[in-house]
């Protein structure tokens, strides 16, 4: 008898723990995986200190905890990378969710990337057998080239062509490493390059996408040659506190912004999260916030109007918050060089 109440127990705390997760839709990648349609990012960014951006460097547990939190809260989909420094924190949140049964290896679809200093061909496998050392991981779902930039550890150029780095990256698939494999950060034309080349098609393209940097010309050629795109930094200068002097607006108070968001019963953020997902992207929001890693997935139950797209469409300045402009004279520098 007691036995049994306890089995009810254990079935009901189950039962209850699960119905608060939100699971996020999937989309379908052109080599027939499916990845959730939002990502937890991992990345901790920079301070400024004295003007100049430094680093921030991973203290201990809290990307670990981060992750622990999102995949309690519903998430499925972890963005990493080798530079971030904190794939170990991943691994070890990953296995502690499956080892309490909160979910299984083949539940989750887990990126890195490749640095730009492993960009010569035979470099990439045995940079990912590293990344997967760290992930504590046999394979991830999806292996991103960071940057088309190539730099050596002294920080001077290495000018190997990235078609040679993007057949590193598919053999690496071949060997079962990685399930998908993509590119980060890689412009219009230098895509093309890979695709005349008779190369797989990258499954996945990552980069920066916000308000005030929508690429609508980038975008549809993705949709054309279905490539799934990724969106880093999707909250672009929203918050005062991360944004640069001179981005434009809107900030998080946006009288417009707060309308849409109290129509719907959400938060700004939410608003310019839900933005990203109707323009076809799959958001990677960061947080190290156990509520608002919860509220940035909460996005998938509303839609917005034409007239609240257009109003959100209007924001858009072609303004890039990582620009990179140190590589500016890199023969693969990816942006717009004025
Ligand atoms: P982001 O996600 O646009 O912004 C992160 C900031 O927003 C943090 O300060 C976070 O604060 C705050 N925040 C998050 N949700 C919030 C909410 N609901 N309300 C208020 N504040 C909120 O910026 P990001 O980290 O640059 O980009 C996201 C991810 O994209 C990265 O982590 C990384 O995985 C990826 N990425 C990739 C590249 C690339 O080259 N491929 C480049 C940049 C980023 P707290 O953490 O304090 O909560």
């Amino acid at each position: 008898m007691v036995r049994t109440r306890i089995y009810i127990a254990l079935i009901a705390s189950i039962c209850f723990h699960f119905s608060e997760a939100v699971l996020a839709p999937t989309v379908k990648l052109n080599d027939g995986t499916d990845m959730p349609a939002l990502a937890l990012g991992t990345w901790l960014g920079f301070t400024i200190t004295n003007n100049t951006e430094v680093r921030i460097q991973p203290t201990g547990h809290e990307v670990e905890d981060a992750v622990t939190w999102a995949i309690e809260c519903g998430y499925r989909h972890i963005d990493t990378a080798y530079i971030y420094r904190v794939e170990d924190q991943v691994g070890r949140a990953i296995a502690k969710c499956i080892e309490r049964g909160i979910v299984k290896r083949e539940d989750l679809f887990i990126t890195t990337k490749l640095w730009n200093d492993r960009h010569a061909q035979d470099a990439v496998v045995p940079a990912l057998r590293e990344s997967l050392n760290s992930l504590n991981l046999s394979y991830v779902d999806l292996y991103l080239i960071h940057w088309p930039v190539g730099q050596f550890e002294n920080k001077t150029y290495d000018t190997t062509d990235y078609l040679e780095t993007y057949r590193g990256m598919l053999q690496a698939k071949q060997l079962g490493l990685t399930r998908s494999v993509g590119v980060s950060n890689f412009n219009q034309q230098q895509i093309e390059r890979i695709i005349k080349e008779g190369l797989d098609k990258p499954a996945v393209l990552q980069v920066e996408l916000n308000l005030n940097l929508q690429q609508p010309s980038l975008l549809s050629y993705c949709k054309d040659h279905n490539i799934v795109v990724t969106g880093y930094t999707p909250f672009g200068s929203l918050f005062y506190s991360k944004a640069k002097a001179g981005a434009p607006p809107p900030r998080v108070d946006d009288p417009s912004l707060v309308d849409i968001a109290n129509k719907y019963n959400k938060t700004v953020p939410q608003i310019a999260l839900r933005y990203l997902v109707e323009l076809g992207v799959v958001p990677l929001p960061k947080s190290l916030t156990k509520t608002r890693i919860q509220q940035n997935i909460e996005i998938f139950d509303f839609q917005l109007t034409q007239q609240e797209k257009e109003l959100l469409k209007s924001f858009d300045r072609n303004h890039r918050t990582i620009s990179q402009l140190k590589w500016l004279d890199h023969p693969y520098y990816p942006f717009e060089k004025n």
